[in-house]
């Protein structure tokens, strides 16, 4: 079986899990592309050639989109869809065109000079979620270019027949969406994951791969010397790493430690009913972060107690025009049906920063078009509620729609990145505001819904006392406050490691949010990742935390660590550890608590 171990690649692991099966190459992407000049006499014909490239790309998309199903997730969608728009821009279906008539060159040239230009003004974004943006659009040009030198867009070729029960693994300089929708289609053939030297952890592949739930590990570069055809692969996505070829004992240490992970899966499935309580009988509440409307079914399935954190820009990013009061509405409304009365808390918009509308978006808010982006350190820029005060109409839309949903449901509104008095009263005035138009329009809204807002700037979690004057409750974004705390840019990979969860400073200011909270009696939730991360579980339970809000794949797995714990020893593990000033002597405790509590997956009976 083994046929020599070949060697390994790092890269960045995206979804859970290990893929084992054999590769299959995709040729490299770069396309062998005619360039020649031509007669004036041919200018019609060449624009008539890019013409019919672009319109067979167009129908292929169409088509793809028209048979996906209803279940698929709903970026499958949104990628074709942004692939159908960026097909449309005048920037790459005109300028071409323009390229061809003056400099007398055939279309593929015309083509590829435009793409290295589009590529070139968003490689100077500083932004990598943009920056990244420049591969769909070389992933589009390229599908054009084929369909100019085959007539049709080109389907992956894809590999000899697979022995009984053998498995894929993709292996591409780059795979586009659609790409991965042509494979999905073909009932033959078992996808395990994939491979790609491109993309970062943000890329579309990346995104589309966790929302399927495939492994893979993208950024591999190297990928394409080390592995051959027919190779055996080994993705393990939670360690970044692919092997290839390995050992025997390699494989057999694999398929143990799959066989482990599928056992484990089903034993934490097990414990989706019960309440969620300490071994000492301290409740909790376990709560799922969203970003899409139809995340909220895996945050039922996974038995969470409500939504802590709904992410509610990523229904406006992607897209040129900005979602109206009642697509919001629709997408709110569905939440908070899904979760049949549990808490559904919609945070409003927090774009800026690493999230960013698209330029046709902000345009229509009223910003000049290419302008430049006006802050030079957008994370202490116009961003989040700093961004809805600035634009009153995006605000009162998005409040309408969200007191609206609270009709269906048990709906909250939580207002982030507030570090000012002012900004909590002028965020409450908005909703008073937002309530009187309803009023007015004789539309209906639940007079009850609760405002909370969010702790992620160190200066909100050291004037705790007038948040919970004014708020009704209080969530603690910890990936900003560790962002803000210690001035480490989260996005920048240059300094992630001095960004650090167990920084005293950090573990202080929690700590003492959660207490302020506690003093008031106004609840208090952990929505950013440090809620998810079994390590932290025990310190956050003894400063006081009831309320976790996590990704849903996270909620069982933190149940059962809540059972093994218990609160007494957690108020004694969190009091020796904020006594502590020194992160190394800090993780050394929590390593030591770590292998106290048992991990094995133990269900209470
Ligand atoms: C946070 O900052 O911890 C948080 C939950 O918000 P986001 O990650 O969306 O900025
Ligand atoms: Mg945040």
């Amino acid at each position: 079986m083994a046929e020599g171990r070949k060697g390994s690649l790092t890269g960045s692991g995206v979804a859970r899990g290990i893929a084992i099966g054999r590769a299959h190459l995709l040729a490299r992407s770069e396309l062998d592309v005619r360039q020649f000049n031509i007669e004036r006499r041919d200018v019609v014909h060449e624009i008539g050639r890019l013409t019919t490239g672009f319109n067979a790309v167009r129908a292929e998309l169409d088509q793809l989109k028209s048979h996906i199903s209803a279940e698929a997730p709903s970026e499958v969608r949104a990628f074709l869809d942004l692939h159908r728009m960026i097909l449309d821009d005048a920037l790459l279906a005109e300028a071409p065109r323009d390229l061809i008539r003056t400099r007398l060159i055939n279309a593929e040239w015309a083509l590829t000079i435009q793409l290295e230009e589009v590529c070139r003004q968003f490689e100077a974004i500083d932004d990598e979620y943009l920056r990244e943006r420049s591969t769909d659009v070389r992933q589009v040009v390229e599908r054009v270019l084929a369909a100019l030198a085959e007539g049709r867009p080109t389907r992956m070729t894809l590999p000899r027949k697979l022995a009984a029960g053998e498995r894929l693994v993709l292996v591409a300089q780059d795979l586009a969406p659609a790409d991965m929708l042509h494979l999905k289609e073909r009932a033959d053939i078992d996808l395990a994951g994939f491979v790609t030297e491109l993309g970062g952890p943000t890329s579309h592949t990346a995104i589309l791969a966790r929302s399927l739930g495939l492994p893979a590990v993208v950024g591999a570069s190297g990928a394409h010397a080390l592995i051959e055809e027919g190779d055996l692969v080994v993705i393990d996505a939670d360690a970044d790493l692919v092997v290839v070829n390995p050992s025997e004992e390699e494989i057999a240490a694999f398929h143990r430690r799959a066989r482990e992970q599928s056992e484990h899966r089903a034993q934490l499935r097990k414990l989706r009913g019960r309440l969620s309580r300490t071994s000492d009988g301290m409740a909790v509440e376990l709560l799922a972060n969203i970003e899409l409307p139809k995340d909220a079914r895996d945050a039922l399935e996974a038995g969470a107690d409500g939504i802590g954190l709904f992410r509610s820009e990523f229904l406006f990013m992607d897209r040129n025009e900005l979602p109206s009061e009642e697509e919001q509405y629709e997408a709110y409304a569905k939440v908070a049906r899904v979760m049949k009365g549990k808490p559904v808390v919609i945070r409003t918009l927090d774009i800026g920063a690493d999230k960013v509308l698209t330029a046709a978006a902000r345009e229509g808010l009223g910003m000049a078009r290419g302008a430049p982006r006006p802050e030079s350190n957008p994370a202490l820029g116009l961003r989040a509620i700093r961004y809805c005060l600035a634009y009153p109409e995006l605000f009162l839309t998005q409040l309408r729609a969200i007191l609206r949903a609270s009709e269906v449901g048990t709906v909250r509104i939580l207002v982030p990145m507030l570090a000012h008095a002012h900004e909590i009263e002028q965020a409450l005035a908005f909703v008073a505001k937002a309530k009187e138009q309803l009023r007015e329009r004789k539309q209906k809204y639940d007079g009850r819904v609760q405002i909370g807002g969010m702790i992620e700037v160190p200066a909100a979690a050291l004037s705790v006392p007038q948040f919970v004057e004014r708020l009704k409750f209080l969530s603690i974004g910890t990936n900003d406050l560790i962002q803000y705390t210690l001035a480490i840019d989260r996005s920048d990979a240059s300094v992630a490691h001095l960004y650090d969860h167990l920084h005293p400073a950090v573990l202080h200011l929690i700590a003492q949010t959660i207490k302020g909270g506690a003093r008031a009696g106004v609840p208090v939730s952990v929505c950013g990742e440090l809620a998810g991360e079994l390590e932290m579980t025990e310190l956050l339970l003894g400063m006081g935390l009831r309320q976790f809000s996590m990704h849903p794949s996270q909620i069982l797995q933190i149940k059962e660590r809540l059972f093994e714990l218990s609160t007494k020893d957690a108020v004694r593990v969190a009091g020796r550890v904020l006594r502590e000033s020194d992160p190394a002597r800090i993780r050394a405790a929590l390593e030591h608590r770590k292998a106290a509590v048992p991990a094995a997956a133990r269900a209470p009976a």
